[in-house]
């Protein structure tokens, strides 16, 4: 058996010629091109969606072809639960990619939080591989927000350590316009706390989470007397405002 490039020279000659494909796929050729002409010669919708099948197994990352390949399922039994679902996910993400593009621009990759904090000095470089080679080996995800705790688990940082790290984080995000500006952010920039404030907030966040408490920041303020129940909501809903403004 052999594989064929993509686009297949052969099927390129032969693509109207049933008898010349279906040889050529006799031949044990594993061959993309071939199956996908072969479903817009065969007449059958059972048949077509096999050859689609057979052209998707080859190319798991042809997201065009799955979409057919789903369609033509469709066709065959309307009532395919799974290949509507599928079909539903690829549009969606089709969707956010699109409207992603013009605000969150593909950016140099930003730095992850074990990197930031080796560069503030919290952790020593040697931790930082101890801890995410610990992680690897109890494979949980490697998300930054794991490896935050694993570090706070472990002693090796403080809660405002690592909420200071979160705030670099997150303004080089925004600044690289790879996240939107959180509403902490948002709260500093207008003057409503200090920077040094939201350190402190998101600092007893950490805290109460690590105790498995969960407060959100707006509460957060209020309960700690840096802003009234008002503020906080007038504030949250001009800064949701200028977030969708972005989008329109
Ligand atoms: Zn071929």
């Amino acid at each position: 058996m052999k594989t064929c490039p993509v686009p297949c020279a052969f099927v390129a000659l032969h693509s109207n010629d049933m008898a010349s494909i279906r040889k050529h796929l006799l031949e044990g050729n594993q061959c993309r091109d071939a199956w996908v002409a072969l479903s817009k010669l065969v007449q059958d919708a059972r048949q077509r969606k096999d050859c689609l099948e057979r052209a998707a197994i080859l190319a798991p990352d042809d997201e065009e072809l799955q979409i057919a390949y789903l369609e033509a399922r469709l066709a065959v039994q309307p009532n395919d639960v799974f290949a509507q679902q599928r079909l539903n996910e690829i549009h969606t993400m089709r969707l956010l990619s699109d409207v992603k593009t013009p605000y969150f621009h593909e950016q140099p990759k930003p730095r992850l939080i074990g990197d930031i904090l080796v560069s503030i000095g919290a952790i020593t470089e040697a931790e930082l591989h101890e801890v995410l080679s610990e992680q690897r080996r109890e494979s949980l995800l490697k998300s930054d927000r794991r490896l935050g705790q694993l570090l706070l688990k472990r002693g090796l940082i403080t809660p405002s350590k690592l909420a200071k790290a979160l705030i670099i984080q997150q303004q080089e995000r925004s600044r690289a316009r790879t996240a939107p500006q959180v509403l902490g952010e948002y709260l500093v920039e207008r003057g409503y706390i200090t920077a040094a404030q939201l350190e402190d907030v998101l600092a007893e966040q950490i805290r109460l989470d690590q105790r498995g408490k969960r407060l959100s920041l707006g509460e957060l303020l209020v309960r700690m007397r840096l802003m009234s129940k008002e503020k906080v909501d007038q504030a949250a809903r001009e800064y949701e405002n200028l977030f969708w403004s972005k989008f329109s």
